[in-house]
This record gives C-alpha cells, sequence and structure tokens, in this order.
C-alpha cells in the first residue's frame, strides 16, 4: 500500500530509488561501503568482534561469585546464544557479501531487522528479548570500534558504483538520523537521493546534502520506521513529500517532473559563464562553499568565482584522535588553492562542536554528558582557542597555502573582542613561526563570521580588526531566535524572514559597506533564490553557496534592478510580515 510521508524540503528535485536504511545505533556507527577486494576483510572484522565478545561473556560467566543470582548466569546463557545465533551474524554477513555495507553498519542493519520481528511478536517474554539482542549487538559494535583496522577500511569508503553491490536499480537512503560525518562518506557514493527523520534544514547533515545536488527530505519523522529496505520510494525534494511505494500513476507523474527538473537544471547551467551583473549594472560575486579540496573543481565548473566558505572542520571529522596535523591540512589548503587556479580560496578555521562533533566527542557527549547545549559550547574559535597548539598548526598550514595562490581567513563564531586579540597574536605568531623555519607564506586577509548576534551587534569594534566579514546566516538565525538548527521540534519557529534577523543582517551588511570592508552572505540563505532580491536590496554583493546553487542565483540577479529593490527594502524591514511584503515590493516587471 502506498504511503505519504511529509517533511523540510532540503534539496530540489525529484528521486526514484529503492531504500537502503542506515539503522541508528546507541553506539556511534560509521557506516560506508567496503571496497569489493576488502570484502573478505570485512566479514574478517566482523567474525573477530564476535569471538572477542564471547570470550568477554564467557569470563563474565566464569568469574560470577558464588553468591551471584541464577538470573544472571540465565542472562548470559541468553547473551552468548544470541551472540552465535546465525539470524544476527551470519544474515549480517550477507548484508556485507551482496550490499557491501561496513561490518558495523551491516550489523546494526540486521540488527534493525530483527528488532522488528521480536515488535511484532504476541508473546511478551520474547518481545522483551530485544533488548538483550540490542545489548549483545552494542558489544560486537564495541569490540570492532576498539578494532584499529576499522580506520583503515573506512579510507575505503563509498566510491563505489551501485552495480558493485545492489543491482540496477537507483537507491536512495533512509535514516533516523545521519552525522554530518557519515553524510560527507556518502558524498562520493551511489545515492540518488536522502531521507532522515529527524534535523532542520540548515543542520549540517541537509547542508552537506544540499551540496551533494540531490533530492532531501529531513524531519519525515517515522520514515526509517515505516520504510522497509528495498521499498519503492519517491523523494520529492521541492515539496519535502516522501511517497512510499507509489502507484503506477504516481510513479509516472513523479518521473514526469524528474525529467522537467532535468531540463531545467541543464537550462541553468548554460548560464555558468555569463558574467553576473544586475540589470543596472551592478557586479555581483558568486562564491562557492566546499567542505574538501576535492569540492574545488566543481565549484570552478558551476562558475564560482572564488571559494567564499572552506568549511576546514570536515577535515577533522571521523578521525578518532588522530586529527591531521600541519602537513596534511597544508596539503589539503594547497590542493585547493591550486584547483581555483588563482582565484581566492576563504578558509575557515576549524568550526567543531555542536552537531559537527570529532569523532572523540560524540554529540551524544556533548549533549548529555559534557555540556546541556552543544551550540553554546566549546565551539568554533572558542574551541581553537582552548586548543592553541592545535590552531597555531592550522594557521601555520594555511598561511603556507597562501604561497600557492590567493588566501584569505575566516574565523566562526566570534563573539568577544578578546577571542580577536587572541587570534590575532596566534596567527602573528605562527607567521613568526614560518619566517624561522624559512616556510614561504603571503598576505592573508583576515575575515570574521558574523552568526552570533553579539558580533552584529558590535560590528563597529570588530571591523577594526578584520579586512572583511561573511554573514553566517544559519547561526545567526539560530542564536537570534533560540531555535536549535538541528531540531525539527521546533523548526518551525526557525524562521529567516523574521525582523529581527533581517535588521541584523540588513545591518551588518550597510555598516561594512560604509568601512569600506567587503561583506558576503556564506549561510544558506545566500543560495536560496528566495532571499536574493531582499539580499540585494540590503546592499550585498558577494554570495557564497554550494557549487549546484550558484546558476540558479545568477539567473536572479540578471533580472534584478538593485536601485528599485534598495528603495523598496524600508518598506519589507518595517513589515510585520517582511515576507509577503518582499513578495509584493520586489516583484516588478524582470522579477
Ligand atoms: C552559518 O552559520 O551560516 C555558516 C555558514 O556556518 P555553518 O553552517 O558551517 O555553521
Ligand atoms: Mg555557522
Amino acid at each position: 500500500m502506498s504511503i505519504q510521508l511529509f517533511g523540510m524540503p532540503v534539496s530540489r528535485g525529484v528521486a526514484i530509488g529503492r531504500a537502503v536504511l542506515v539503522a541508528s545505533s546507541r553506539v556511534d556507527v560509521a557506516h560506508y561501503f567496503v571496497a569489493r577486494e576488502h570484502v573478505d576483510d570485512e566479514i574478517d572484522r566482523l567474525r573477530q568482534a564476535r569471538d572477542t565478545v564471547a570470550a568477554e561473556l564467557g569470563a563474565l560467566q566464569r568469574d560470577l561469585p558464588e553468591d551471584a543470582p541464577a538470573e544472571l548466569s540465565a542472562l548470559l546463557d541468553v547473551h552468548l546464544m544470541l551472540l552465535h545465533d546465525e539470524t544476527l551474524t551470519g544474515a549480517a554477513k550477507s548484508w556485507i557479501v551482496d550490499r557491501h555495507y561496513n561490518a558495523e553498519w551491516a550489523l546494526s542493519a540486521q540488527l534493525e531487522v530483527l528488532a522488528r520481528q521480536f515488535d511484532e511478536m504476541e508473546d511478551d517474554y520474547l518481545r522483551e528479548r530485544k533488548a538483550d539482542l540490542e545489548q549483545v549487538v552494542e558489544r560486537i559494535l564495541r569490540a570492532m570500534s576498539r578494532d584499529p583496522a576499522a580506520v583503515d577500511h573506512a579510507e575505503h569508503a563509498g566510491a563505489l558504483g551501485p552495480r558493485d553491490f545492489a543491482g540496477e536499480d537507483p537507491l536512495v537512503l533512509v535514516a533516523s538520523d545521519i552525522a554530518p560525518a557519515d553524510m560527507m562518506r556518502f558524498k562520493r557514493s551511489v545515492f540518488t537521493g536522502f531521507i532522515t527523520d529527524v534535523g532542520g534544514r540548515t543542520s549540517h547533515t541537509a547542508i552537506v546534502a544540499r551540496s551533494m545536488d540531490i533530492p532531501a527530505v529531513v524531519g519525515a519523522r517515522e520514515a526509517s520506521r515505516l520504510i522497509r529496505p528495498d521499498d519503492w520510494v519517491v523523494i520529492d525534494g521541492d515539496a519535502g513529500v516522501v511517497v512510499v511505494d507509489p502507484s503506477p500513476i504516481v510513479l509516472e507523474e513523479y518521473r514526469f517532473r524528474q525529467r522537467q527538473s532535468e531540463l531545467e537544471r541543464a537550462r541553468l547551467h548554460r548560464l555558468r559563464h555569463t558574467p553576473s551583473v544586475t540589470l543596472d549594472g551592478q557586479q555581483v560575486e558568486l562564491l562557492a562553499n566546499i567542505e574538501q579540496p576535492g569540492d574545488a573543481a566543481g565549484a570552478v565548473e558551476a562558475g564560482a568565482v572564488g571559494v567564499g566558505l572552506f568549511r576546514s572542520e570536515f577535515l577533522f571529522m571521523s578521525r578518532g584522535d588522530d586529527l591531521p596535523g600541519e602537513e596534511e591540512q597544508f596539503e589539503a589548503y594547497r590542493d585547493a588553492v591550486i584547483a581555483m587556479r588563482g582565484l581566492p580560496v576563504t578558509i575557515r578555521t576549524v568550526d567543531i562542536g555542536a552537531d559537527k562533533p570529532l569523532e572523540r566527542m560524540t554529540v551524544q557527549e556533548l549533549r548529555h554528558e559534557h555540556v546541556l547545549n552543544p551550540a553554546l559550547g566549546l565551539r568554533a574559535i572558542r574551541w581553537s582557542l582552548s586548543e592553541p597548539g592545535m590552531f597555531r598548526q592550522q594557521l601555520r598550514a594555511i598561511l603556507r597555502a597562501s604561497a600557492f595562490g590567493q588566501v584569505r581567513i575566516l574565523i566562526p563564531m566570534v563573539a568577544h573582542l578578546s577571542e580577536i586579540r587572541l587570534t590575532l597574536e596566534a596567527l602573528e605568531r605562527a607567521r613568526r613561526q614560518l619566517d624561522e623555519a624559512g616556510h614561504a607564506h603571503s598576505r592573508v586577509d583576515l575575515g570574521a563570521m558574523i552568526e552570533v548576534p553579539a558580533a552584529a551587534l558590535s560590528l563597529g569594534q570588530f571591523l577594526r580588526y578584520f579586512d572583511f566579514v561573511s554573514i553566517g546566516t544559519n547561526d545567526l538565525i539560530q542564536y537570534t531566535l533560540a531555535i536549535d538548527r538541528a531540531d525539527d521540534a521546533v523548526s518551525h519557529l526557525y524562521d529567516p524572514w523574521h525582523p529581527a534577523v533581517l535588521t541584523l543582517i540588513a545591518g551588518v551588511i550597510e555598516h561594512a559597506n560604509r568601512a569600506g570592508k567587503g561583506v558576503s552572505v556564506c549561510g544558506e540563505m545566500a543560495g536560496d533564490p528566495a532571499f536574493t532580491e531582499l539580499l540585494l536590496a540590503m546592499g550585498l554583493r558577494s554570495f557564497s553557496m554550494h557549487p549546484a546553487q550558484i546558476s540558479a542565483i545568477k539567473q536572479r540577479i540578471l533580472r534584478a534592478d538593485t536601485r528599485r529593490l534598495s528603495s523598496a527594502l524600508p518598506r519589507v524591514l518595517a513589515s510585520e510580515n517582511p515576507q509577503l511584503e518582499a513578495a509584493a515590493a520586489f516583484a516588478g516587471p524582470h522579477q
């Protein structure tokens, strides 16, 4: 029977494919595809972890004190029995062989299948055995996470074509939640669409999905429970709708829309080399947001005139304790700079924390054990300043890349003058260390992300220390409205059109323009055509976005007259309903 699910649209277009489920787990599990030649090793990892757990459980049973309750021994028996049950590890092996899932993913996928069977059991006693099964799986996953080979195997992640493991049908990924780091692994992978139960439109998982330019819906609540592996699924990334098991007539309609959307993309793509100039002759800079050096080539191909935001933290995620050192970072930054062929590259220092945890501190740990609200915790520049050695290492790596092209440094989440002073000192020291070591480096511009209301309101003082600012609207909205951007429960209140948000953005643009400092927007608003006229009206002339969005934004810029837009701006800012007012005020012969 066909069902419809509703969530939030993240990335445009229509995807049609068979569902691949990523099960959620209490243990943080990496999901990736293993290359054909590593399948046997992966099965070995699973077998070894199972044997390790069998030995652990055996030892526990042996060491039980005489007076231990009999139930405890019986429980260990049940766990040992589940551990050796072919429906668990035997079936998990099939996921590795048939689908090329990594061992952790295979095991949690099989747990999901068995858990559903347990849920449907009539007998209370048997139904409760699900908890035992989960504990056994958790033990195996933990044993695997202690295995150093896991990191090696993850290196081979995701670079497979669909025929390598799953027949001819296109695949869509369905998950309760996907960590941004996992999403990065899937970036090189085969999925034609994504669905998650949770998440907001500007969560980092959604941002990575958008950068892949494939249809995605987040916050679809029950999706991962209602959708079964291999179900046919339609993802309508424009409307935020998911259709499971569609009827032939619905499928035909969506296939038609899919073709239309592909034609529209091809048409927009023709604009990629057209200069981005408004009707009244205003030049507008369209820059790219990237997550890794490999994205730079796509940015040039999409017509970006530089990188406005290189989210360097993606180099640091999924790494355990082995964070990238100066040399590895230098190579990554240099590669991006070279790939941009002389165009400027804005490298943001690590913005780790909140929904982008390091592996050694998972979101759960951050949220429940260390701090109550990770978005307000040790994040971004706060984290860098708390690890001064690491911070200087990153600054040195970025400065060294400046010998290969135009580099700019961007500091995330600045809120205090003291943070600026400490950053300038660290930068100065990094420069001195490079000079002493005889490493070449050139002049780099220094910029601040304006993404905390305090920074927007203190701009006059902050600007003295920076060459440019970049407005991070994703966080600026989160912190202005006190709405966790990753929390779908409050996503209806996450409102870029809120008058307070618009006042802050307009104020920053005006102030920076007046001071003769560069100002750009690199949050998701810059790549959303719904805001192009508004931002132009505010005086913005530099937009940074996912490469896939550049042509759509350029099309709007080519049709805009900034004089007319600016004259309508006061009406929009003064309105109680700016979105409605903007629709009326900015509409015109060319919009
Ligand atoms: C922002 O906050 O708008 C931004 C661009 O940074 P990030 O999305 O990486 O937090
Ligand atoms: Mg931010």
